[in-house]
């Protein structure tokens, strides 16, 4: 480890790995911390990503893709199962693998990554951050950097330490819950979601089959709404009604900040990514595919300030971010609200109106067009989504 270098990633996660990859690409020098021993470690997430967003910045290869899925199974409260026609394929990872790959891509870059570095505060002038201090073998280290890009996930604090605002209100901070549990027979090349208060109420549950009978299976509820009971209690009640004969191989718990993106996501020396900037897609609380993109944005800007020596320059991410995924993650963000106020009764009579339809006519766009039906509010912005 050296003393200074042109970039300072915290955090080696997808998006953290990106960022750095696309940046040593450009030519900087980069620095990765990761806070725990092993990148990958431990899973926080149910894993499932789509191929069109994966494509662009890995291959999808056998080691980290644990199941290809082509069909999603949508279960209203009332149990009436609804199976749309999706395009396109989609992956349960194995994020222990993936994360692993994407920090070796951005150490074959030419990136430095180090683990069991906790970094505990930035280092700041009046007008720019200029660096990070971390814990490393016992040590407190001062490093210099020119720009320090957080990627730090949901609990990020680099974004705090600099000074901005990364509240989330507890309505858009989902409180999540998941198991990896084996002997679970379900379709393997189906993901499934059910809805409705019993499950998971102001969100959905997942299970997510990674092969050889094994499935994440985990939900999300709004945390405003976990306070009554906690999201782990929901997914013991659901494990031992539907897969009583399962065996738990890991839980956790987790948050997923199913917010806006911050108002704020870069300033002089400084860039949030990922997770840490809020850039979860508000609806689906996947978070993996739209952290690859920031961050590959990020890098490119940071690395091209660098060579200019033109720090003032790193707003140009937070407008690429805008112009593409923040503008509709904003619409997705109106959607959700409006979503998550269905009733069970709503939910049932959208999936009654599905079944209805003959089989090739029920795909995800005639789904929502039902959703519209029941909640006209929704037309203005789902017809801006279409339009954009
Ligand atoms: C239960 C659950 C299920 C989910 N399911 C999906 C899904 O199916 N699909 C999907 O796309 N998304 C899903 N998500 C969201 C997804 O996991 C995140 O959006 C994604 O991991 C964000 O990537 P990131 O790189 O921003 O952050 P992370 O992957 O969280 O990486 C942040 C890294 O920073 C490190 N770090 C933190 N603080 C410090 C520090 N001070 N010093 C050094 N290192 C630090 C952490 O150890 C971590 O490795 C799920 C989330 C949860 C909780």
């Amino acid at each position: 480890m050296r003393e200074s270098y042109d970039i300072i990633v915290v955090g080696g996660g997808p998006a953290g790995s990106t960022a750095a990859r696309y940046a040593a690409m450009e030519g900087a020098s980069v620095l990765v911390l990761e806070k725990d021993r092993e990148i990958g470690v431990p899973v926080r997430c149910g894993e499932a990503v789509d191929h069109e967003g994966l494509a662009p910045f890995i291959e999808p290869d056998k080691k980290f893709v644990a199941a290809e899925i082509k069909y999603f199974k949508l279960v209203a409260p009332n149990g009436m199962t609804v199976k749309p026609n999706i395009d396109g394929v989609g992956y349960v990872l194995d994020r222990k693998v993936f994360d692993y790959d994407l920090a070796r891509i951005a150490a074959d870059e030419g990136a430095e990554v180090i683990t069991k570095a906790y970094v505990d505060g930035v280092t700041r002038t009046d007008e720019s951050v200029t660096g990070v201090t971390v814990q490393y073998h016992g040590e407190r280290l001062t490093l210099k950097s020119k720009i320090v890009i957080g990627a730090d996930g949901v609990e990020s604090r680099v974004g705090r330490w600099a000074g901005i605002d990364t509240t989330v209100s507890m309505h858009d901070m989902e409180s999540a819950a998941q198991v990896t549990a084996a002997n679970i027979d379900v379709e393997q090349d189906t993901c499934y979601f059910y809805f409705g208060e019993k499950y998971a109420p102001g969100g959905y549950l997942w299970v997510f089959p990674k092969g050889n009978k094994t499935a994440n299976i985990g939900l999300a509820v709004a945390a405003d709404r976990s306070r009554q009971k906690h999201a782990l209690k929901f997914l013991d009640e659901f494990m031992q009604e539907h897969f009583p004969e399962a065996a738990i191989l890991t839980k956790l718990a987790g948050g997923v900040p199913c917010a806006e993106t911050l108002d704020r996501i870069s300033m002089p020396g400084l860039m949030l990514v990922g997770d840490a900037a809020h850039q979860v897609n508000p609806v689906s609380g996947g978070g993996i595919i739209s952290g690859m993109i920031a961050g590959k944005m990020a890098g490119i800007v940071a690395a091209e300030a660098v060579k200019n020596n033109d720090m003032s320059s790193l707003g140009r991410y937070e407008k690429e971010w805008q112009d593409s995924l923040g503008s509709r993650h904003h619409r997705y963000y109106k959607i959700k609200k409006v979503i998550y106020k269905f009733k069970d009764s709503d939910l049932n009579s959208i999936a009654a109106q599905m079944s209805r339809l003959p089989e090739d006519e029920q795909t995800l766009g005639m789904l929502f067009k039902q959703a519209v039906l029941k909640h006209p509010g929704l037309i203005l912005d789902v017809m801006k989504l279409f339009f954009s």
